[in-house]
């Protein structure tokens, strides 16, 4: 093994340059990602947990260049999904396939105050789930009514930690205000789950490290990487798409520097490479998110195009997924799968639940 995977693997620290150094095309693919599996077995085991998601509303007030939910795409049926009926899509989800945590993810609504938003959470959480928001930038106060409401995490990628390349791609956004969001979820006691977009024009490799040791120094509880995938109706409809080893090198260093974090197999991967998240359960993940979303409503979630399964009902999405997670010799997570914190294999530090 090379000595610097190996340094990785017993220290779960390296520099920038040993980051970049793995990131590169100088050790072969599969051996990133067999030394990942190997972390990823001994932190966090063989489970892969499932957390089912619901797209409850299309509308956004940003503008990313890279997304489809843009406000300037008027290409594109906004809709959104009534508390009441959120709150109906996720009971069915949870008695009919099991699940044991519910994702809500949205674009910036403002319809969605925090009054609806609590309600909804608190119906949720009387199906005795787990609760993941992934709904944008919102105050601190905001927070701490979804965490006292009864939300566990919250998902917010900053992209990049690159700010040039932030600032050009989130126009009229904050880096700094972003990075703040980060800090404030925390202080709301919320679980921290961050990410980043692979292939953003301009970003290079050592950003693309930077991003890993800003995650390591916040010691964010999940991190998502999905390679950019070009949406005809935006501004990046010409780049060229993200590269999809390099996402999963990535999420395989990820998983060397956090080895007790929980790491998605995100649907872009699957959408950019037939078998790919497959291959990112095999670099490292540990978590799927299928899309719970009734498929009526599904068609106008494009934050890219081709998201894979579009098509496929719930229980059929949900059917095919415990199928490839079999066909590996995985099981699918019995609990709902908070992150635990350890030292060591079954040493654990800490326990939220
Ligand atoms: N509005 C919320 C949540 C929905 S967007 C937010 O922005 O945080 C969720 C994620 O979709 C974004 O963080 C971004 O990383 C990803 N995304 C958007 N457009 C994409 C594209 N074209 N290709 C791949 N991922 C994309
Ligand atoms: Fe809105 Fe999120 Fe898309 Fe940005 S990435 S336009 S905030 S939905």
């Amino acid at each position: 093994m090379h000595s610097i995977l190996a340094k990785a693997m017993e220290t779960h620290t390296l520099s920038k340059n040993e980051i970049v150094f793995l990131l590169g095309n100088t050790l072969p693919f599969e051996e990133v990602c067999s030394v990942a599996d190997i972390v990823r077995h001994q932190y966090v085991g063989d489970a892969v947990h499932l957390r089912g998601l619901i797209e409850f509303s299309n509308i956004c007030k940003n503008n990313c260049c890279y997304c489809g939910l843009r406000r300037d795409n008027k290409n594109i049926e906004r809709y959104r999904i009534e508390p009441e009926e959120i709150i109906q899509m996720a009971t069915t989800a949870v008695q009919e396939l099991g699940l044991k945590t519910i994702v809500l993810q949205s674009g910036e609504d403002m319809y969605f105050t925090t009054d609806k938003l609590c309600f909804i959470i608190q119906g949720i959480k009387k199906l005795g789930v787990a609760l993941t928001l992934s709904i944008g930038e919102k105050t601190l106060e905001e927070y701490q009514a979804y965490r006292n409401a009864g939300a566990d995490r919250f998902l917010l990628r900053i992209e990049t930690t690159d700010k040039e390349v932030y600032a050009r791609h989130d126009p009229g956004m904050s880096w700094e205000k972003r990075a703040n969001c980060l800090t404030n979820l925390r202080k709301a006691g919320l679980e921290v789950g961050s990410g980043s977009l692979i292939g953003l024009p301009g970003q290079t490799v050592e950003s693309l490290a930077d991003d890993i040791l800003f995650f390591k120094e916040i010691d964010a509880d999940m991190l998502g990487y999905g390679p950019l995938i070009p949406h005809p109706d935006t501004p990046l409809k010409d780049v060229p798409k993200g590269d999809f080893e390099l996402a999963i090198r990535v999420m395989a260093v990820t998983r060397l520097l956090l080895p007790d974090i929980n790491i998605p197999a995100t649907t872009a991967m699957e959408t950019l490479c037939p078998d790919g998240q497959r291959i990112a359960l095999q670099a490292g993940a540990n978590v799927i998110m299928p899309n719970v979303t009734l498929t009526d409503y599904r068609k106008n979630y494009e934050l890219y195009p081709g998201k894979s399964n579009t098509g496929y009902t719930p229980k059929k999405t949900y059917d095919e997924l415990v199928k490839k997670i079999e066909s590996i010799g995985r099981y699918v997570g019995t609990d709902s799968g908070f992150r635990v914190k350890r030292q060591a294999i079954g040493e654990d530090t800490t326990c939220r639940m």
